[in-house]
């Protein structure tokens, strides 16, 4: 029996990298069953499996680890079946640009969450600070203290005169990251110059064409020059935004997580309630004005319903 890593699944066959490079076509044997849910696939890009390997040197799935996170998204055509996108995800990637174009302040937010309702780190990369000027600059400066306040890591970079990519390289480094953003903030650019060995056609999460449309697309895993793997989800938007049940969104600010046992009511969703821990923070600017509101829009549900996608979160 070998240990391997699933890079990239067809739907019936699988690739397995093996620790010594070797990349074995797979098939699976038996049943795998997430708890709870009922999946498409079995077997995901992203799982560490063993396999057996066969007389005609292919390999037989026998068995998976214990995921450490995964995205899925519900099959639209298979009721309450979900298709798992990938899995063992280290860091996300969001790119955003104060300008250029703007990337609005609730998409920001509203990625964050659907990544802490996922268990993945964040890594804020504030692209085409080239071309912002002294009063974007400011927004930026302000931007980069809320969210590192938070505790998000947020790196400046400028693809077009190659600014902090190392950065970005260092904090990839033998992981498995993702890569998201709205379109045109430059995240094929920024993947290009970091490995340009790996041909990644990035898909952007803000656009709703495919709206429902579910083609069978699979996530592949790329490896990548100096150590770790980049997944590409062609035809998946990213790790998407996710429903999530009104009680638990502020589970998901972690600035309101850290703060909501000084609440009055163990129950508070500092909406209404009076001692609310959370509204005093934001009274006195210790919690961000805008990150506050964004939690009011998540929590009312007033959004803006092409944003979302078919993804919710696992339990
Ligand atoms: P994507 O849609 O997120 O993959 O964005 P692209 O990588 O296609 O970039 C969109 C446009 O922005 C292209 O014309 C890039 O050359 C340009 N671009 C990307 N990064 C930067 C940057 O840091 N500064 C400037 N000035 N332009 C950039
Ligand atoms: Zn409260």
């Amino acid at each position: 029996m070998e240990k391997g890593l699933v890079i990239k699944s067809t739907g019936s066959w699988y690739s397995v990298k093996l620790n010594n490079g070797k990349i074995v076509p797979c098939r699976i044997k038996g049943k795998f069953r997430l708890k709870g849910i009922e999946t498409t696939n079995p077997v995901t890009v992203g799982d560490f499996v063993s396999i057996e390997i066969q007389e005609d040197k292919q390999g037989m799935i026998v068995d998976i680890d214990t995921r450490k996170n995964y995205i899925i998204r519900k099959s639209v055509n298979l009721s309450k079946k979900a298709h798992i996108i990938a899995s063992n995800i280290d860091l996300a990637f969001l790119v955003v640009t104060v300008n250029y174009p703007k990337t609005y302040l609730n998409f920001i937010d509203r990625f964050l969450v659907t990544a802490e309702a996922y268990h993945i780190p964040t890594t804020l990369v504030f692209n085409k600070i080239d071309l912002l000027k002294e009063k974007e600059l400011e927004e930026l400066d302000f931007l980069i203290e809320t969210y590192s306040k938070i505790g998000y890591s947020c790196i400046k970079t400028s693809v077009e005169k190659n600014i902090n990519i190392e950065e970005v390289k260092r904090e990839m480094k033998g992981k498995t990251s993702v890569f998201s953003g709205n379109s045109g903030v430059g995240k094929s650019s920024l993947i290009n110059l970091i490995d340009n060995s790996l041909g990644i056609k990035t898909s952007d999460i803000s656009d709703s064409h495919n709206q429902g449309k579910h083609t069978t697309t699979f996530a592949e895993m790329h490896e990548l020059k100096f150590g770790g793997h980049i997944i590409d989800t062609p035809g998946i938007k990213g790790i998407g935004i996710i429903d999530i049940e009104q009680e638990v969104i502020h589970h998901y600010f972690p600035e309101m997580r850290n703060l909501m046992n000084d609440c009055k009511f163990n129950n508070c969703v500092h909406v209404k309630e009076p001692k609310c821990a959370i509204k005093k923070a934001v009274e006195e600017d210790e919690i961000a004005e805008f990150r506050y509101q964004n939690y009011l829009n998540l929590y009312y549900g007033d959004e803006n319903p092409g944003f979302r996608e078919s993804l919710y979160a696992p339990k």
